[in-house]
């Protein structure tokens, strides 16, 4: 029988996922034999087992990485922590496999690293994510869309871990690789996202193949990411970033955008340059009766909402189609209530939590069939901020953005006057509406929008986050 691995149950938890020089491509060499008690991996069959190159699986030609000599850093004087590896790259692999669903030859690199993870997380607490990729994306056309896959990754694995701050941190790749396009992409990381930092390739040496750092590389690459996660566990743990009940930063200006009716700019438009600031947002839908085939063009279809909850958005329920619930009987308002979630089951969209009223309006019986639907928050209009604690939850006010001098002022006037009690939930239709320019906002106006709070550091926040 194996000797069994005495398996802390408050292990220090890293999940380790990329390319080659991520799975280790260093020879094997003595320094491989000693074995740790307080560094252990996850391996290929979800068991503990101590820390060993190879620590990867990926291919036959697995060998010296980053992992171990990263854990040893980190425990530099810290003689009573133990830490658990959870490796994860896959040799080869372009980022675009590393999304929900995406398959590279028999694996689903992303959905197998959440797995494990999870896996992992059963025997202690996941304090970041090692990332090494690139190489795969290496070219003129690759690299454009790097930085915005690399956004949506985070994203991705912040939400499906749990751990919207989780740190995250890059590596640059060997500076002996033949072109050079990714590094400059990947070193706009930090200036994008919170809480990620970028390790530099500077002097470390290739195997001779100008493409996988040699053993002696990888351990230094290894020792350069502890530095960075250290620093960021620290930035992390600051009093500053003190939490409240909801795990959001309590000192920070809060905002929720919401955007009603399923209009294809949203699709189109809206999702990418949230996805470029990182925000998140509650897309509110409902079906509107078309009277010619070429208005449908004007909506998003589910196919379309289907990938803005794979993106990471939350899909709320606007209502079926868009009635005023005021003037139903309740078994209609059910109805319109409950066609909206089938939807969502059909299309593999968690049931929504929250609801937007269509155009703004309800009453306490529309409130209270929505509380028995399992709903939580019911956005309403008013033009009010919202209080925590104050306001009802299932009529949360909110201000109607559109692209006039009267609202534009209005908006801007909203966002400056806010403080950190309240929060401010906007409320979009088109970004422009081709449907209704009474209710249009720019795409210029929207950008306005979204580089104030950046610039701000406001939480941008979806709905079921309130
Ligand atoms: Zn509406």
């Amino acid at each position: 029988m194996a000797q069994e691995t005495k398996v802390d149950t408050n292990m220090d938890l890293y999940l380790l996922v990329g390319q080659s020089n991520m799975a280790g491509r260093g020879k094997i060499d003595s320094n491989e034999l000693k074995v740790q008690q307080n560094i252990l991996m996850l391996d290929k069959n979800n068991n503990w087992v101590p820390a060993q190159d190879p620590m990867h699986f990926d291919k036959p030609s697995a060998g010296v990485g980053p992992g171990i000599s990263f854990a040893q850093a980190m425990l530099e004087g810290k003689k009573k922590t133990t830490i658990g590896l959870i490796p994860c790259a896959w040799g080869g692999s372009p980022i675009k496999v590393w999304q929900p669903g995406a398959k590279y030859f028999n694996n689903f690199p992303y959905d197998e690293a959440i797995a494990r993870a999870k896996v992992a997380m059963q025997k202690g607490q996941l304090k970041g994510i090692l990332w090494h990729q690139g190489e795969s994306d290496n070219d003129a056309g690759r690299s454009k869309v790097y930085l915005q896959k690399l956004q949506e990754l985070i994203a991705n694995f912040r939400k499906d871990l749990n751990a919207p701050n989780l740190p995250f941190i890059a590596g640059e790749i060997g500076r002996f690789n033949k072109e050079n396009f990714i590094n400059p992409i990947v070193n706009q990381l930090p200036e994008e996202v919170a809480n990620t930092a970028v390790v530099s390739s500077e002097g470390l040496t290739d195997r001779g193949d100008h493409l996988h750092f040699n053993t002696a590389s990888a351990r230094e690459l290894g020792k350069r990411y502890a530095e960075a996660m250290k620093k960021l566990l620290k930035d992390t743990s600051k009093p500053t970033s003190s939490k409240n009940k909801t795990g959001l930063s309590k000192n920070r200006k809060k905002v929720v955008l919401t955007f009603d009716d399923a209009e294809i700019s949203h699709y189109n438009d809206v999702a990418p340059l949230l996805k470029k600031y990182g925000f998140d947002a509650t897309f509110f839908v409902c079906e509107f009766p078309t009277r010619n085939p070429d208005e449908k063009k004007e909506y998003m279809n589910w196919a379309q909402i289907q990938e803005l909850h794979k993106k990471g958005f939350e899909i709320g329920n606007h209502s079926g189609h868009h009635k005023n619930l005021t003037k139903l009987t309740p078994e209609k308002i059910k109805e319109e209530i409950e066609y909206i979630d089938a939807k969502c089951k059909e299309f593999g969209i968690p049931k929504p939590v929250s609801f937007a009223y269509p155009g703004n309006r309800y009453d306490t019986i529309s409130q209270r069939i929505l509380k028995e639907s399992g709903y939580q928050f019911a956005r309403a209009g008013g033009a009010k901020l919202y209080e925590e604690g104050v306001d009802s939850k299932l009529a949360i006010p909110s201000f109607t953005v559109i692209s006039s001098e009267k609202y534009e002022k209005r908006t801007l006037e909203a966002l400056k006057n806010l403080n950190d009690e309240q929060v401010l939930v906007l409320t979009f239709h088109g970004v422009p509406d081709i449907l209704d320019p009474d209710y249009s906002t720019s795409v210029d106006f929207f950008k306005e929008i979204l580089q104030f709070l950046k610039e701000n550091k406001c939480q941008v926040v979806a709905m079921k986050d309130l």
